[in-house]
C-alpha cells in the first residue's frame, strides 16, 4: 500500500513537496486554511537553483516568466532627487527569472492537478490541523474543516509542515514561535502598482533607498510593476497598530520623491497588499519523528535574501528525491535531505544581512557605502555589456 502524507499549506513549499512526494510514490493530500488559492502577488526573482527545481518537479513548462529584454533598465533616485543608472534585482549574477509569486503558484497548481505527471493531488481548502500526535508507527492528525466546523481524525505516515513563517505545525510539534523566529526590526509592504511611475518606461525598475527606508519598483515585460516599501523600526509591535497606510506615510514622511509618492498613492487604492514584519526562522533540526518542516516554516530566509521561493521549490523537490532514494527508511531520508540542504540555507541566511543593506541601508554611512557599491557595480556591468557588444559586432 502507498504511504500517505499530509502536507499542510498550499504555498510554493507545500505544492513542491507534494509533487516531490508523488514522484517518490507516496500519496500526498494538501490541506490549506484559506478558502481558496492565493494568486497574483509581489515580484519574485527565481534563481537558477529554483528553475532547476521547477524542471525536476516537471512544472517548468507551466512557468510564465516576465523578464524585460536584457533585464530591463534600472534607475536609482538619490537623496538630491537625481536619477542615476541603478542595479536592479534582475541584474545580479545567475540571471534571475522575473515572475510574480502567483506565476509560481499557478505552475505548481498545474503540476498538482490534471496537467501534472501523475494522479491529481487532492486539496482540501478551509482545513487546518488542530492536533498532531506522532505515535512512532504513524501520525494521527485531528483536522478541522473551518467552513463547516466538522472535525475528523486521520492517520498518515508523514506530516509535512509547509505553513509559512508563523507555522502552526512548527508551534504544535517543535515549540513556541519565540524559540525559532528571529526579529529583524524591519517591516515590508508589497503590492501591485496601478501603473508605472510617471515618466518611466513600463519595464523600468526604480530604487530609492535612504537610511532606514527603501522604495523599490520592479518592472516586468508584460504587466504593471509591483512595489516594495521596506523600513527599519525599533518597535515592530507598534507598526501593527492603527492604519497601515498611515504607518507607511509616517515612515516615509521625509522622502518626498516621485517613487515614494506614486507608491503610497497606489497603495491607498489597492485592497490587496502584504504588510508584515521581517524575520528569519532558525531551527537546529527541521524534522522530528514523522513530522518535517519545509520552506518558510523551516528556514524562512526572508525577502532580502531573494532566495525563499527558490529554496521552497528546491526543498520540496529534494525531499521527494531522498524519500525515493531511501525507500522504507524515513529517518535516513530526512537526515540525508537536511544535511544536503542545510549548508546552502545557512549561507543564504547570513548573506541576507548583507543584502538587507542594499534594500534598506541601516544608517547614513551605510547609505553612502551602498551608493558607491551600486555605482561601481553599474560601471563594471556597463563595461561588460560594451565588451559583449564589441565582440558581437566583430563576429558579425
Ligand atoms: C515581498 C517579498 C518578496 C520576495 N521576493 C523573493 C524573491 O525575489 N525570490 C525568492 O526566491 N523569494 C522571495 N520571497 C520569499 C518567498 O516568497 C517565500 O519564501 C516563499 O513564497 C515561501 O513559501 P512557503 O510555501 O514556505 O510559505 P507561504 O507562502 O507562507 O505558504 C504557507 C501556506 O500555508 C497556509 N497555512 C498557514 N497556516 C496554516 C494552517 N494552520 N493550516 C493550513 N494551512 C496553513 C497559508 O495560508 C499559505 O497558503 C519574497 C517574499 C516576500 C514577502
Amino acid at each position: 500500500m502507498r504511504k500517505r502524507a499530509l502536507v499542510v499549506g498550499l504555498g510554493i513549499a507545500g505544492m513542491a513537496a507534494a509533487i516531490g512526494l508523488r514522484q517518490a510514490g507516496w500519496q500526498p493530500v494538501i490541506v490549506e486554511k484559506a478558502p481558496d488559492r492565493r494568486r497574483g502577488g509581489y515580484f519574485v526573482g527565481l534563481m537558477p537553483e529554483g528553475r532547476q527545481a521547477a524542471a525536476d518537479l516537471g512544472i517548468r513548462d507551466h512557468l510564465h516568466t516576465r523578464n524585460p529584454p536584457g533585464g530591463g533598465k534600472a534607475w536609482s533616485l538619490n537623496r538630491h532627487g537625481n536619477l542615476e543608472p541603478g542595479l536592479g534585482f534582475l541584474h545580479q549574477p545567475g540571471d534571475p527569472a522575473a515572475v510574480v509569486r502567483g506565476d509560481i503558484e499557478a505552475a505548481l497548481w498545474e503540476g498538482i492537478g490534471a496537467h501534472g505527471a501523475g494522479e491529481p493531488i487532492p486539496v482540501r481548502f478551509a482545513t487546518r490541523p488542530v492536533e498532531i500526535d506522532d505515535s512512532g508507527a504513524d501520525v494521527r492528525v485531528l483536522l478541522e474543516d473551518t467552513a463547516t466546523g466538522a472535525w475528523r481524525r486521520e492517520s498518515f505516515d508523514l506530516v509535512v509542515g509547509a505553513d509559512g513563517m508563523r507555522s502552526h505545525v512548527r508551534r504544535m510539534v517543535f515549540g513556541p514561535h519565540e524559540n525559532h523566529l528571529t526579529g529583524w526590526n524591519a517591516m515590508i509592504c508589497a503590492f501591485q502598482l496601478r501603473e508605472q511611475v510617471p515618466s518611466f518606461q513600463e519595464a523600468d525598475s526604480i530604487i530609492s533607498a535612504r537610511a532606514g527606508r527603501g522604495a523599490w519598483v520592479f518592472g516586468f515585460a508584460d504587466r504593471p510593476p509591483t512595489a516594495l516599501l521596506t523600513y527599519r523600526t525599533e518597535d515592530v509591535e507598534a507598526e501593527f497598530t492603527g492604519s497601515r497606510i498611515e504607518r507607511l506615510r509616517t515612515a516615509f514622511s521625509d522622502m518626498d520623491d516621485p517613487v515614494v509618492r506614486h507608491a503610497l498613492d497606489s497603495l491607498e487604492e489597492t485592497p490587496d497588499f502584504l504588510f508584515d514584519s521581517v524575520h528569519q526562522v532558525k531551527m537546529p533540526r527541521w524534522s522530528r519523528g514523522r513530522v518535517v518542516l519545509v520552506g518558510d516554516a523551516a528556514w524562512c530566509l526572508n525577502l532580502y535574501s531573494g532566495m525563499g521561493a527558490t529554496f521552497a521549490l528546491r526543498g520540496g523537490a529534494d525531499l521527494g528525491r531522498e524519500l525515493r532514494d531511501h525507500p522504507g527508511d524515513l529517518a535516513a531520508a530526512l537526515t540525508a535531505w537536511e544535511s544536503r540542504l542545510r549548508p546552502a540555507i545557512v549561507r543564504h541566511q547570513h548573506l541576507a544581512r548583507v543584502k538587507q543593506q542594499l534594500f534598506v541601508p541601516s544608517n547614513r554611512p551605510a547609505e553612502a557605502v551602498r551608493s558607491v557599491v551600486v555605482r561601481l557595480a553599474c560601471t563594471v556591468r556597463e563595461r561588460k555589456l560594451a565588451r559583449t557588444r564589441t565582440t558581437e559586432e566583430r563576429a558579425a
